[in-house]
């Protein structure tokens, strides 16, 4: 429940959606209308955005908690939105003013890009004249609008373009993203098959954000975008990059161009001019994909359905909490957390940044965007796109970087290694894969016919920038199994500086080596991992690689499974869940599951049968209306008595055919197929900051690095940053924030939305 600390506390808050629909405005509006519910207001849903305000009637109705069920998987906007020019005039912002007055609404909450939130916050800022003039013509008395003196807004960023300035994403950018690499992962097929070239142009209006995303997430060969126009002359260097990869043997060419591309003058570059530059010089046949709509469309992506889950309970919490002075706040996301800034700056940024654009102040535009912005574009544009002696390290300093894949295999290791790879290259490094893990750097430690250690090459890492599992092989073994080959191992390879990309067994060896330094010193160089994990349990970061590839999968397996339900009406799907507590939480809030069950919220009889009532209450009040299953998702280690099929059996025998009951379980189906977006774009980021920190070390002695403590670090993201963290030492990883026992870090961050979950499916109202 929200704390009551505004006197004008708002009772019927309405919800509606404007400007370009976007995946995961249905969960937004799910999650207002049962918060609102669930804190004793009435949810009012406003159809077709700022028209159905102006012409209220049938366009605005109560929305009950039933009304939304199902609603988080579903694309676009279940409301509606269209562009309405009436509510721009302030004739059609009096008249939106008399219905919000006359249906009782004391609060709005609207999900829209800029265009939107300035209608918004207008529209509260001139809320006291309006009811003024309403009452002083007649339209409205008195006693209507006593009540009614203060309007409170709130904001939720809904936008496939992520245009948005102060905000990491938008709701629906990543369900975008997820389409556009979708669709290029397909094109790579033909393109391979037929050594053709394709000219890929994606939406973002005048943002470059997707298609810079799509570009480091597909490995395109070049990438146009408004942001970043292409000095004079690009023809020529767009050509030359090309040819350079076709003559290190890649079939495929891949350019992808914002639908906002221009040059230093403004000018619009097309996907055509594109086209005839590849047809003519390179002789490339050469074929142009417009991905359209098709990028709007679809359901959300797991990202999209925490996001606007947690971004409307915020929304109800700000909405109920603030003030009349409180300036309107809109709902954003820094890296992992949610918070929430003012409206008005956010917007006022968002216009400078476009503004700056037209002005040609590119480098202000792109940071006002988001600093990282710029970090990512110049970080791709090195790996990919150029071929400069310049970026090249003085010969003493570069070094032979091992890469070590250890534990279980996790998405994401492969792009990881992918964007290692063709970091060092470009830098005059050498980057070596131990195949295998620590076992198989030892098995093949004598001169034996087959190395496991080997240098790679440009093409070699060229397809894995999709690609799931490991390539050069995972294994759990540590270099305690065998210290003394480990150390002699890496003496004979020379290893300068050693990249572990794995999860918790990965952080164990990096300890190991990191403790094992006085005794070996062939050990005193510096260590690095990259957590990846499906568990998302190391400790020192909030993300795993490879923990979004999984929960999408999972998410996906869930909403096939529930629908399957369809045919036979009610129906009970116990779904278990691998990937520790992560994936269970994540998947049940992201999948809108009844509740969780893990090892640290035990089963008991008595919360069993509590959950069998409530779900005995839920379908006997829902007469069949809506046929879709419930999900109750399990970690496969909560309980060794209450097993996954148990519980399904024993809901099933209670439920006395009232309701049927199954246990289900994806297995290593959950391991997923192709990467995610979320974990290629942040493979790439991570892979690129730890070699950058890696190479603080290059021609460092041994001893340098024994004393640094910074020399065997974990990268993580923690709250709003990109940390690399120390293990060692008295404030490092290994002793603050590391549960041995339990193999996981001591503070898990996402706990809390286990509670989001039930109170968002009525089970915590219920117990
Ligand atoms: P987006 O919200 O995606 O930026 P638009 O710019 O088309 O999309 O805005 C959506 C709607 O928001 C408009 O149709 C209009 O009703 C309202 N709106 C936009 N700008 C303003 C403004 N300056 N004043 C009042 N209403 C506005």
């Amino acid at each position: 429940m929200v704390e009551e600390t505004s006197q004008c506390r708002p009772r019927r808050i309405g919800i509606l959606t404007s400007g370009g629909d976007a995946p995961g405005m249905n969960g937004a509006i799910r999650a207002v209308v049962r918060t609102a519910i669930s804190n004793g207001c009435e949810a009012y849903a406003i159809h077709e955005g700022y028209e159905g305000l102006i012409q209220g009637g049938a366009m605005m109705h109560p929305i009950h908690w039933e009304d939304v069920r199902g609603w988080l998987s579903r694309g676009g906007t279940l409301i509606g939105s269209v562009r309405c020019d009436r509510f721009r005039e302030r004739e059609g912002r009096l008249q939106a003013a008399r219905n919000m007055v006359l249906f009782g609404i004391d609060a709005l909450v609207i999900c829209g890009g800029d265009g939107s939130l300035t209608g918004a916050d207008l529209f509260r800022s001139e809320w006291p004249h309006l009811i003024e003039e309403l009452v002083s013509t007649g339209a409205l008395t008195e006693e209507q609008v006593a009540p009614h003196q203060t309007l409170n807004v709130v904001g939720l960023l809904g936008s496939i373009d992520n245009d948005f300035s102060g905000t990491d994403a938008t709701i629906g950018c990543y369900s975008a993203l997820s389409r556009i690499c979708e669709a290029i992962d397909a094109v790579f097929d033909t393109a391979s098959s037929h050594r053709r070239g394709f000219v890929v142009e994606v939406m973002g209006r005048h943002c470059g954000w997707l298609a810079l995303m799509a570009a480091i997430a597909t490995g395109a060969d070049w990438l146009f975008i408004p942001e970043r126009p292409p000095r004079d002359g690009w023809e020529d260097d767009m050509c030359s990059i090309i040819t350079k990869n076709r003559d290190r043997g890649k079939r495929r060419t891949i350019v992808i161009l914002a639908e906002g591309a221009q040059d230093s003058n403004l000018n619009h570059i097309s996907s055509s001019a594109v086209k005839d530059v590849l047809s003519k010089r390179l002789a490339l046949d050469t074929r142009i994909t417009v991905l359209g709509h098709i990028q709007r469309g679809g359901a959300p992506c797991a990202y999209d359905r925490w996001l606007s889950t947690l971004q409307g309970i915020q929304a109800v919490k700000s909405v109920l909490s603030m003030t009349p002075e409180t300036p309107s706040p809109v709902v954003i996301i820094q890296e992992n957390r949610i918070k929430t800034s003012s409206l008005a700056e956010t917007v006022a940024l968002t216009k400078e940044a476009n503004a700056s654009m037209h002005n040609k102040d590119f480098e202000k535009a792109a940071i006002l965007r988001d600093p990282e912005f710029l970090e990512y574009h110049s970080a791709y544009r090195h790996l990919n796109t150029t071929d400069h002696p310049k970026l090249l390290m003085p010969t003493d300093k570069r070094m032979r970087v091992a890469i070590i894949h250890v534990g279980a295999p996790a998405a994401g290791m492969n792009p990881a290694t992918r964007a290692v790879v063709a970091y060092c290259l470009t830098r005059g490094h050498t980057p070596i894969a131990i195949h295998n893990g620590f076992p198989g750097l030892c098995r093949h430690h004598a001169d034996a016919p087959v190395s496991s250690v080997r240098e790679m090459h440009w093409l070699e890492s060229g397809d894995w920038v999709n690609d799931g599992g490991s390539d050069i092989g995972t294994n759990s073994g540590l270099p305690s199994d065998d210290m003394e080959t480990t150390a002699q191992c890496f003496e004979r390879h020379k290893f300068d500086a050693l990249f572990v990309i794995g999860g918790f067994e990965a952080f164990i060896a990096v300890s190991q080596l990191r403790q094992a330094r006085e005794q070996y010193p062939s050990f005193r160089i510096p260590l690095v991992l990259l957590p990846a994990s499906m568990s998302n349990n190391v400790p020192g970061t909030e993300y795993c690689l490879g923990s979004d590839t999984s929960l999408n999968t999972l998410v996906y397996f869930c909403d096939v499974v529930r629908q399957s339900a369809s045919s036979s009406g009610h129906c009970v799907f116990v779904v278990e869940a691998q990937g520790a507590e992560y994936q269970a939480t994540a998947a049940a809030l992201a999948a809108g599951a009844m509740t969780v069950y893990t090892p640290d919220r035990p089963i008991t009889l008595r919360s069993l049968s509590g959950d069998i009532e409530y779900l005995r209450q839920q379908f006997l009040q829902d007469h069949g209306a809506n046929r879709a299953g419930k999900l109750i998702i399990r970690n496969d280690q909560t309980s060794t008595i209450y097993s996954t099929s148990e519980i399904a059996s024993i809901i099933k025998h209670e439920a006395n055919n009232r309701f049927d009951a199954h246990g289900v379980v994806p297995g290593h189906f959950q391991q997923g197929g192709k990467v995610s977006p979320i974990d290629r774009i942040r493979a790439f980021r991570l892979a690129v900051k730890c070699m950058e920190h890696l190479e603080t070390f290059a021609g460092r002695s041994a001893e340098e690095v024994m004393a640094d403590e910074r020399s065997s670090t974990v990268i993580g993201i923690r709250q709003s940053h990109i940390l690399l963290l120390p293990l060692g030492g008295a404030t490092g990883v290994e002793a603050t924030d590391t549960d041995w026992k339990r193999q996981r870090p001591k503070t898990q961050a996402w706990l809390e939305i286990q509670e989001a979950v039930d109170s968002l499916s009525g089970r915590s109202t219920h117990s």
